[in-house]
């Protein structure tokens, strides 16, 4: 690709970070550095396998660690980059942007490498064989439950809760395969990805990486991260926001008593009221047809399987109890761990003050490690942003996109 050439002289070989945080996206021209080389991704983001979001976050930037957690097999994603390359930091040039604590980001790579090393980041198979047999075990308990003790309003309940507690748990196992860490090939992690989300919870992969990895590449950061999207029509959140909201005099709501509106609209609507239906626009206008089939092949087994003892407006009704329960165990999970953070339009700090600034942990314990699906070792999780070992060299992408896009050019 020809480098993009300012308007006198010859296209330099070497730049500065200034030249490129120019390139941040605002003029459409767009720049990012990996391990000292600058690449033009201005036409690629449209290309790039994880979505066109996630790699524009960096646009400006050094990216070298979201691009070493995302990517695991770098030399066949290199590959692909040779195209984008158009030169290299200057050699007065430091590593690292002076937002960034040098120190900090060098011992973490060396951790990273000790904990790879240790085999720390290999998943164990019987584990989560076991952990996928526990939900599969709660929703067939769920649909017994009707089945033996009829339908009044007690085995309702109760198979609502079981089936809520199905659909959480699920939510945290399709975590896991999203972030390709269970398997060593990820044509296996995306099967197993589309099985849980989609089957066993009628949801779209595609959807959840395109948030997903967005979040992870900058958590709490406004207008980067999705999670923090209620900001600032539903809620004022962080106090540098919150004080900027308050010097602009913009008000979207009573801000001052978002404490007490949170429990109305938060917890308990999120997934029937928006996630439930959005899903299905998502598909559509993103022509998602995979993800649409195996979003249907869970609502047409729970209509077939609870439709005969409930009829449709009792299935409607459990099936809305159930999206509500749900709802209020993910709100209060993945809020917990992010929410009473720093939050902040994105600073470009280094990739350890990002992740750390923006998250905390829970307390372990065997029912907090069970409700939140692990969820509570957020740090660790936010850090490492996808643990697995050598795979097909995919970031944050559906199985074999890469591939197949990089094949037509
Ligand atoms: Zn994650």
């Amino acid at each position: 690709m020809a480098p993009e050439t300012p308007a006198q002289g010859p296209a330099p070989r070497y730049f500065t970070w200034d030249e490129v945080a120019q390139r941040s996206g605002r003029d459409k021209e767009r720049w990012l550095v990996i391990e000292r080389k600058v690449y033009n991704i201005s036409e690629f983001t449209r290309r790039h396998p994880g979505g066109s979001r996630v790699i524009s976050h960096y646009a400006g930037q050094d990216a070298t660690d979201p691009f070493v957690a995302f990517h695991i097999n770098k030399g066949l994603v290199r590959k692909y980059m040779n195209s984008l390359l158009i030169g290299e930091l200057s050699p007065e040039q430091p590593s690292f942007e002076p937002t960034k604590n040098k120190e900090l980001t060098e011992e973490f790579r060396e951790l990273r490498a000790t904990v790879e090393q240790m085999g720390l980041m290999k998943a164990n198979h019987v584990f989560f064989l076991l952990y996928l047999l526990h939900i599969l075990l709660l929703d067939v308990a769920a649909w017994l439950t009707l089945l033996v003790f009829g339908t009044s309003f007690m085995p309702f309940l109760l198979c609502a809760v079981l089936l809520s507690a199905v659909q959480a748990q699920a939510g945290w196992l399709q975590h896991d395969f999203g972030h390709l860490s269970v398997f060593s090939t990820s044509t296996w992690n995306h099967l197993l990805h589309h099985f849980v989300i989609g089957h066993l919870k009628g949801a779209p992969a595609s959807w959840w990486n395109h948030m997903h990895f967005q979040h992870h590449a900058k958590p709490n950061c406004f207008r980067k991260d999705p999670d923090i999207n209620m900001h600032p029509f539903f809620f004022a959140l962080g106090k540098i926001l919150s004080v900027e909201l308050g010097k602009q005099k913009k008000k979207y709501m009573p801000y001052n008593h978002q404490h007490k509106y949170f429990f109305l609209i938060g917890p308990p609507a999120l997934l029937p009221l928006y996630f439930q239906w959005y899903i299905f626009y998502f598909v559509i206008q993103r022509k998602k047809w995979v993800d649409l089939a195996w979003m249907i092949t869970f609502y047409v087994r729970i209509s077939l399987t609870y439709v005969p003892l409930l009829g449709v407006k009792g299935f409607l009704g459990l099936f809305f109890v159930v999206r509500f329960l749900e709802s209020n165990w993910f709100v209060w999970v993945t809020q917990m761990n992010h929410i009473p953070m720093h939050i902040d339009h994105d600073r470009n700090r280094d990739w350890v003050s990002t992740q750390l600034q923006a998250t905390c942990n829970v307390h372990k314990s065997a029912f907090n490690d069970w409700f939140s699906g692990h969820l509570n070792f957020q740090i660790e999780h936010q850090y490492v942003g996808r643990p697995g070992k050598q795979d097909l060299g995919q970031g944050p992408c559906v199985g074999g996109e890469w591939e197949q896009r990089n094949q037509s050019h």
